[in-house]
C-alpha cells in the first residue's frame, strides 16, 4: 500500500501486499505479507520504501472506481520502455484470486490492450512464477526480447535505488 497520488486511497484493499514481491521483506510474489492485519498494513509509516512508492493503475486513476483490485481480482501496473527511439507501453496484470484472469472482462481487457492499443501485457497468475506475455503482432521476437530486457533493467535499478545495501 502506498501514499495515494490522486484523490483515491487504498482503503481496505491490500491486494498488492499479496501479489507483489517485496525485496526488503524477502517476500515472494503471490504470498500474503505477514504485516497485513485486518485489511491494513500493521507497520504503516515504517513499511518498506518499495511499498511506500508503489501505486497500482487503479490508485493513480487509470481504472474505474469499481475496479479497485480487491474487488476486481486483478492488480494492474502500467509501465513503459524505450527501444530504438520508440516508446512501448506495458500492462502487467497480477491475479489477486486464483482464476481471475479467466473472467470475461479480464480476457477482453487483454485483447483490447494488445490488439487495439498496441500494448504488451504480462499476466502473472496467482501461485505461479511464470509470466505469460501477450504482444502485438507488429513486435517480432528480437524486438520483444530487447524491450523486456530494457524494462527489467529499469525495474531492477529502481528497486536497488530504494533498498538499503544491507538488504540486497
Ligand atoms: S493494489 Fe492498489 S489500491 Fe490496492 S493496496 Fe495496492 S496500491 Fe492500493
Ligand atoms: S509491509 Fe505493509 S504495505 Fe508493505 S506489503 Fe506488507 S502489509 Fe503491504
Amino acid at each position: 500500500m502506498s501514499t495515494p497520488r490522486v484523490q483515491r486511497e487504498c482503503g481496505p484493499c491490500t491486494a498488492c501486499c499479496t501479489t507483489h514481491r517485496i525485496l526488503e521483506l524477502d517476500k515472494k510474489a503471490g504470498v500474503r505479507c505477514p504485516h497485513v492485519r485486518q485489511k491494513k498494513c500493521s507497520i504503516y509509516g515504517n513499511h518498506p520504501p518499495s511499498c511506500k512508492v508503489y501505486a497500482c493503475a487503479w490508485l493513480i486513476g487509470g481504472l474505474p472506481e469499481e475496479e479497485r483490485p480487491d474487488r476486481s481480482g486483478m492488480v494492474m501496473d502500467i509501465r513503459a520502455a524505450k527501444y530504438r527511439g520508440k516508446i512501448f507501453r506495458f500492462c502487467e496484470m497480477f491475479e489477486v484470486r486464483e482464476g481471475a484472469s479467466k473472467e470475461v472482462k479480464h480476457k477482453q481487457a487483454i485483447v483490447h490492450l494488445v490488439d487495439n492499443e498496441g500494448w504488451i501485457v504480462g499476466l502473472h497468475k496467482l501461485g505461479s512464477s511464470k509470466v505469460t506475455y501477450y504482444r502485438p503482432s507488429s513486435i517480432n521476437d528480437a524486438e520483444f526480447s530487447a524491450i523486456l530486457a530494457e524494462v527489467d533493467g529499469v525495474i531492477e535499478k529502481m528497486v536497488r535505488a530504494l533498498t538499503p545495501p544491507q538488504q540486497l
